[in-house]
C-alpha cells in the first residue's frame, strides 16, 4: 500500500468522511431519508497506521486498528461505573467491521487529559528542572520510571496536526473549561488510570501514564462528561512489562520499541533530525510490532485476538 492510499480515507457507502487524524478516520452517517450527514453520530474507524517520532509511517501494522478498537471497547466496559462513554454500536459496515465503532458525536473538550502514575518522558524533564510537574510539587529523589506517590494530572493542549501539544497550567485549564469542570477532568483522568492499573497490575502490565479525551453531552448549563476516543491502549498510554520495571533508566516500552529501535539504527539509514519522512519498515519489524499489539490485547483481556 502506498503512503497516499493509507492517508486517503476509504470511501464508505452510507457515510461521509469528515476528518482524519494520525490513526483514525471519522465519518458522519448519512440519513437514509434525506441523504444528509447526521451531526449527532460519528463512525470512528481505527486504521492500521502507526506513528513514531511524530511521523505517520508509510508502512501499516496489520490488525493494529482492530486491536486498538477491541481493547478500547473492553476498557469502556471495565470503566462503565466511573463514567459514561461514547459507544453507540459496533454494528458497522463489513469493510471496517472490528475496527470501527459508531459513537455519539460529542462536543470534544480541547484538552489532552494526561494522567501519570509513574515519572518518565516530558514529566521527568520538567521534574528535573523544577521539582514539579504541571504545578504539582513532587518529593526529591525520583528517577526515570519511579512510581509517583499519587497519580498526577498533566494536561496539554490539543495542537493541530503537525504541531506539538503544549503543557497547560491549572489556570489555563480553568480558563478553557471553568474551574468545576477542570477539577472533574483531573479527578476522572486519575481514576481511569488507577482503575487501569488495578486491572493491568494483576496481568503483569504497568500503565505508566495515559491520555484520555472527554466530550460533553446534554444541558450546556450542567453538561455530562463522557469518555470518548480510545482508552488505555498502547497508542494512548505507556505500557511497561511489570516484571522488568526498574527505576533509574528508561523502561522497555511494550509496543513501538521495535519500530523506534530500527528507525534509529544504522540499518534504517534515517536521521531523526533530518526532518525527512522515515523509510518503510522491514517485514520483521512489522511482524514483531503486530505481535506486541496482539499480546497487549490478549494479556489484558484474557481473550484471544480474532484478527
Ligand atoms: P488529532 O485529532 O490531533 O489528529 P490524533 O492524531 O490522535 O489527534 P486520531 O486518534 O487519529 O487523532 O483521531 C481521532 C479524532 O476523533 C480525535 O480528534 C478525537 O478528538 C476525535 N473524537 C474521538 N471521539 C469522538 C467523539 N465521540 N465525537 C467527536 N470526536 C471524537
Ligand atoms: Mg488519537
Amino acid at each position: 500500500m502506498s503512503a497516499t492510499e493509507q492517508t486517503a480515507a476509504a470511501e464508505l457507502p452510507g457515510y461521509q468522511h469528515v476528518y482524519s487524524g494520525k490513526v483514525r478516520d471519522l465519518y458522519a452517517p448519512l440519513d437514509p431519508a434525506t441523504g444528509e450527514a447526521r451531526d449527532d453520530q460519528v463512525l470512528l474507524v481505527a486504521t492500521d497506521r502507526i506513528s513514531a517520532y511524530d511521523f505517520v509511517l508509510d508502512t501499516p501494522i496489520p490488525d493494529k486498528g482492530a486491536v486498538l478498537t477491541q481493547l478500547s471497547l473492553w476498557w469502556f466496559d471495565q470503566l462503565a461505573d466511573l463514567l459514561p462513554n461514547h459507544v453507540v454500536s459496533t454494528d458497522v459496515p463489513d469493510a471496517v467491521r472490528g475496527r470501527a465503532v459508531l459513537c455519539e458525536r460529542l462536543q470534544m473538550l480541547p484538552i489532552e487529559c494526561i494522567g501519570r502514575a509513574y515519572l518518565t518522558g516530558g514529566g521527568l524533564d520538567e521534574y528535573r528542572e523544577t521539582g514539579a510537574v504541571c504545578g504539582v510539587p513532587l518529593p526529591p529523589g525520583l528517577e526515570d520510571g519511579s512510581r509517583l506517590p499519587q497519580a498526577i494530572f498533566t494536561p496539554t493542549t490539543k495542537a493541530p496536526v503537525g504541531e506539538h501539544d503544549q503543557p497547560m497550567s491549572p489556570a489555563e485549564v480553568d480558563a478553557a473549561v471553568g474551574g468545576a469542570l477542570a477539577t472533574r477532568l483531573s479527578d476522572l483522568t486519575r481514576r481511569i488510570l488507577a482503575r487501569g492499573n488495578e486491572i493491568a497490575g494483576g496481568r503483569g502490565i504497568i500503565l505508566a501514564d495515559t491520555k484520555v479525551e472527554f466530550g460533553l453531552r446534554g444541558d450546556p448549563a450542567a453538561p455530562e462528561i463522557v469518555l470518548a476516543d480510545e482508552v488505555l491502549t498502547p497508542d494512548s498510554s505507556r505500557f511497561w512489562p511489570a516484571a522488568r520495571w526498574e527505576p533509574g533508566h528508561p523502561q522497555e516500552s511494550y509496543d513501538k520499541q521495535f519500530v523506534r529501535d530500527w528507525l534509529t539504527s544504522p540499518a534504517s539509514g534515517w536521521d531523526r533530525r533530518s526532518g525527512e519522512t522515515p523509510p518503510p519498515l522491514p517485514d520483521e519489524v512489522v511482524e514483531r510490532t503486530r505481535g506486541k499489539y496482539v499480546e497487549a490485547y490478549e494479556t489484558l483481556t484474557g481473550r484471544r485476538f480474532g484478527g
